[in-house]
């Protein structure tokens, strides 16, 4: 495994729509495997591909509930609820804001074997399942948080 360099707030690619992934290769593994050790790394409890530099659909989520959760070509299928509550980004270090997020999240999505599945999440892994995705297509929380401060 190798960690991957996180790109900052003002890079391009962060603004990018993801493509998504056509097939799951030897290479699509690697990047997970990658993605999980630099999220970790970086005590993150997320991270997107655009976020090392790769438009394609794929996430990783880790919160102490849920274990590592691994997202290609997710899609939200239905949210309820509301929370608030103080949101970070890995490629927007030392700031943090308030946003507004649902309080349940369905994601369906495909695993590493390409198997579907479905993601019920609440709470923390529902805010990481909307801020991941996000990245996905170009969105960044800042954009839609408040009261936004260095730490
Ligand atoms: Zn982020």
């Amino acid at each position: 495994m190798a960690k991957l360099k996180i790109r900052k707030l003002g890079d391009d690619i962060l603004r990018c729509k993801s493509r998504d992934v056509d097939a799951i290769t030897p290479r699509t593994l690697k990047l997970l495997d990658d993605m999980a050790e630099t999220m970790r790394a970086a005590d993150g409890c997320g991270l997107a591909a655009p976020q090392v530099g790769v438009l394609r659909k794929i996430v990783v989520i880790e919160t102490p509930e849920s274990g590592l959760i691994e997202l290609i070509n997710p899609v939200i299928t239905e949210t309820s609820g509301e929370q608030e509550e103080v949101e970070g980004c890995l490629s927007i270090p030392g700031k943090s804001g308030i946003t507004k997020r649902p309080m349940n999240v369905t994601v369906e999505a495909l695993d590493r074997y390409g198997n579907k599945r479905v993601y019920h999440g609440n709470d923390l892994l529902a805010r990481a399942f909307c801020h991941e995705i996000d990245h996905l297509y170009g969105r960044l929380y800042i954009d839609i948080a408040k009261d936004i401060e260095d730490n």
